[in-house]
């Protein structure tokens, strides 16, 4: 046996006159589906209670709510539903998605160990490999390293990730890096902008505009 979520709505009123215009919608789904207990309507809540529950929700938010929180053969959960700024964050969150890529692929040509033929640290290793010197020295350990048997390009015995690179690379990981810091800021800026209009989403336009959405799963 299954369960039908049965929402209804209401204009605002007291509880007391929800209460009546309640019953009364139960007997017509009474009338209508049947008074058998497994109609998949209001029918089967005659004799359950109705819980008032005091939380300010759009329609969207009562609704979901309404399918959360109601147990089959509960009773009738009713909300305090209002007209909340309806709120577009889906231009925000792409732009956010661009600026991750960027900063992402920036990332992967600066890395000085990446395997990706564009990095900057495999550019290095393939000019050293071509160049006129058999040997390489290191200038933070010293060591005298054999070019053609290097498979990266940070040095093997001390790990100096600078080893082959030269001004000009050096230069391209600072300008990366800068780059990247602004992207971040970026990043948070419009991660500041979304959190403020997802908040204002949780303010009612107005107060006393309000109506009421009452619901249950009703077993069928
Ligand atoms: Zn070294």
């Amino acid at each position: 046996m299954g369960a039908n979520l049965d929402i209804k709505s209401f204009p605002s009123c007291s509880g007391k006159e929800l209460g009546v215009k309640i019953s009364d919608a139960i007997r017509s789904d009474s009338h209508e589906y049947g008074h058998g207990p497994y109609s998949g309507h209001w029918a089967e809540k005659s004799n359950s209670r109705v819980e008032e529950v005091s939380l300010m929700m759009n329609s969207e938010d009562a609704q979901e709510y309404i399918s959360d929180k109601a147990c089959k053969l509960g009773p009738l959960l009713a909300i305090k539903t209002y007209r909340m700024p309806s709120v577009d964050t889906v231009s925000i969150n792409k732009k956010l998605g661009e600026l991750h890529m960027k900063i992402r692929a920036l990332a992967e040509v600066a890395e000085r160990r990446s395997l990706r033929p564009e990095s900057i640290g495999m550019i290095a290793l393939a000019r050293a490999k071509a160049g006129k010197s058999s040997f390489k020295a290191c200038e933070d350990c010293g060591s005298r390293l054999r070019i053609g048997r290097l498979s990266h390009n940070s040095c093997p015995v001390c790990g100096n990730l600078s080893f082959l690179l030269n001004a000009s690379d050096e230069k391209k990981l600072d300008n990366a890096s800068k780059k990247i810091t602004a992207l971040d800021e970026q990043m948070e800026t419009l991660k500041k902008a979304r959190a403020a209009k997802e908040a204002n989403r949780k303010k009612p336009k107005n107060i006393n505009d309000w109506f009421w959405t009452v619901g249950a799963w009703c077993g069928e």
